[in-house]
């Protein structure tokens, strides 16, 4: 038997005939028909007027910033229930990162917390650079409660949309809620370039600064001027290449996941384990299915004995609030995300797996269940 991950890249012959197609056509650098493509393509997806691809998702969220001129001596208002990239892109700028804690309806940064956020700075005299806002596990915050908040503080909206590819709020595609949104095409993601990340915005001059931003700060013109200090921050044209043939697959690929997701729920939770909740409102993309339990120790206790079988599973997102490296940061917490890292876990969720390996993942956590003696529906 294989080892079971996470979320493992799924690529088949349709990225490969592309890459090898890209390669072959000689354009093997950092311009080319397949990051045209696939930026045209991420732009649709997102319903924006423009995309630009990247790196990674975290040089995406630093040159997100920087173009709305995030810079040293500012606060950036952050979700602190989140992967550490976000809190990391705000550090580089040079400003400080003020956590806020999630709600538990959605699990992301709550609309109550962030109006305390906003109320406080306020009245310290001090206006958030921005508001940075993460869909995690693939599923969108509440924007119709956040974004006027950030509207009424006049305070710009970033969206880190880098787990959310092809999830949607409200009728509305994720990347799409902020002045400028965000995704990642790392190696884990729901879509992998085997690495990069695009900045997707309906403002095509603040793409234009990040554009010149991901590629040294270049003048546009022969001897290399440069005016200020840039990035080297761009996205190869054969990982666009592979990118172009996972966006085609995207719809299938989040189908399949919330099969996974589905078959969970339906063999594993109970009173006792909780699914992620969604919301009404809310069409999540199916990323990773994370399991909350209502003892402590049950966590760990499936995480070994998955373990055991050679199944990757981990907790869920440590709050950035309960990081050491930001121990010292203002926080505006509920203790909801401390709840959640402490009795959640995340399980496989690849659109790779077969219905047998998702048969293993359930018969371990079963039997991690009935250890316990807390079972859901496996005891009935
Ligand atoms: C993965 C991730 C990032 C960073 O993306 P990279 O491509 O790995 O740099 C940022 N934010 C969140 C919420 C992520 O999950």
């Amino acid at each position: 038997m294989t080892r079971i991950y996470l979320s493992a890249p799924d690529v088949t012959d349709l990225e490969r005939s592309l890459l090898l197609e890209a390669f072959d056509s000689g354009w093997i650098s950092t311009v080319g028909p397949a990051l045209d493509v696939f930026e045209a393509e991420l732009a649709a997806r997102a319903g924006t007027a423009g995309a630009v691809a990247v790196a990674s998702g975290t040089a995406g969220l630093h040159l997100a910033l920087l173009a709305l001129g995030v810079g040293p001596g500012d606060e950036v208002i952050t979700s602190s229930f989140t992967f550490v990239a976000t809190a990391n892109a705000i550090v580089q700028c040079g400003a400080t990162p003020v956590f806020v804690d999630s709600d538990a309806e959605s699990w992301n940064m709550s609309s109550v917390l962030l109006a305390e956020a906003l109320g406080d700075a306020a009245r310290r005299g001090v206006r958030p650079a921005a508001v940075l806002v993460v869909d995690l596990y693939g599923q969108c915050a509440d924007y119709a409660r956040i974004a006027p908040l950030c509207e009424e503080h006049g305070v710009p909206l970033v969206e880190d949309a880098a787990e959310a590819l092809g999830a949607s709020a409200h009728g509305r595609p994720a990347g799409s809620f902020g002045r400028v949104g965000v995704f990642s095409f790392n190696g884990n993601k729901i879509v992998t370039t085997s690495g990069g990340g695009a900045v997707v915005s309906n403002d095509l001059e603040l793409l234009d600064r990040v554009r010149h931003l991901a590629n040294q700060a270049r003048e546009p013109v022969l001897h290399y001027e440069h005016r200020e200090p840039g990035f080297n921050y761009r996205l190869s044209n054969l990982a666009a290449a592979v990118g172009v043939g996972q966006l085609q697959r995207l719809d299938n690929m989040s189908a399949r996941r919330r099969q996974i997701n589905n078959r969970y729920q339906a063999e594993l939770c109970g009173t006792d384990v909780q699914p992620m909740p969604v919301p009404e409102w809310s069409s999540w993309n199916g990323w990773l299915t994370s399991l909350v339990f209502d003892e402590d120790q049950t966590a760990e206790r499936v995480r070994q004995v998955l373990e055991a079988e050679d199944i990757e599973s981990r907790p869920l997102w440590k709050p950035m609030h309960l990081q050491p490296v930001f121990a010292q940061h203002r926080v505006f917490a509920n203790g909801v995300s401390r709840q959640l890292f402490e009795t959640g876990q995340c399980l496989p969720s690849s659109s790779g797996l077969s219905d047998e390996e998702v048969s293993r993942v359930i018969d371990g956590v079963q039997r991690a269940l009935a250890a316990t003696g807390e079972s859901g529906q496996v005891a009935s």
